[in-house]
């Protein structure tokens, strides 16, 4: 079916088209030129469903009958920080540099804060949670996470994004950055989320 996704990434679109062969994914972009909904929630379940449901409100009532609509929220949550970054991921040190920080800043400043801390206290884990809106009264969420822990310094491959160089994973004995595309998907937050919602999405609508 066609499935209207609340994000313009065309990495992750693409990465959920692999997982959702069959159905047809559409960046926002294609349907909204203003879609940027305020992330007010104090979860990624709550921020998924504000992205989802705020694009279904945004539908006319002909397409509410063609189009689903799919959001998703992920982030990184360390337990030696009580959960941080977690929602706030993707702005992690903007409060104290007073701009957005690159993907290597925050991954040299996240290594700086976990400083002398022993293997056993860098466990962390990815979450991600999906929310897919099929109609007003079919309103579905998967929310998955990957464990693993922070590396004591970032590997140099080239694979993944973000915080994949320095997220390690204890059974490969490498970091996410390390690993193929096709593997990560296979074993993500994000992969696992998505194939959980295919599930619930109908073979012929
Ligand atoms: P969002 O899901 O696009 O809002 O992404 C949230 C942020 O979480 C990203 O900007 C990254 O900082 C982080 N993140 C989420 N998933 C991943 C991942 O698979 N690898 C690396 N970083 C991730």
């Amino acid at each position: 079916m066609d499935i209207l996704v609340a994000s313009n990434n065309h990495h992750k679109i693409e990465e959920l088209s692999l997982i959702l062969p069959g159905h047809h994914l559409i960046p926002v972009n294609r349907y909204l030129e203003d879609f940027d909904p305020e992330e007010t929630g104090s979860t990624f379940l709550e921020n998924s469903l504000i992205k989802s449901r705020s694009l279904f409100h945004r539908l006319s009532p002909e397409d509410r009958e063609i189009l689903a609509v799919l959001a998703d929220d992920s982030g990184l949550s360390v337990d030696a920080l009580n959960g941080r970054p977690g929602i706030y991921s993707s702005r992690f040190g903007h409060h104290e540099a007073g701009r957005t920080l690159s993907s290597e800043e925050q991954n040299s400043l996240l290594l700086e804060k976990l400083a002398g801390l022993p293997p056993s206290r860098r466990s962390a884990r990815y979450i991600c949670c999906m929310s897919l809106i099929l109609d007003s009264n079919r309103i579905y969420t998967a929310q998955e996470s990957w464990e693993g822990r922070i590396a004591a310094t970032p590997s140099s491959a080239a694979g993944g994004f973000g915080y994949d160089p320095i997220f390690w994973l204890p059974g490969k004995e490498c970091t996410v950055a390390d690993i193929s595309a096709e593997e990560k998907r296979l074993l993500s937050h994000r992969g696992k989320a998505a194939r959980a919602i295919a599930a619930m999405l109908p073979d012929n609508p």
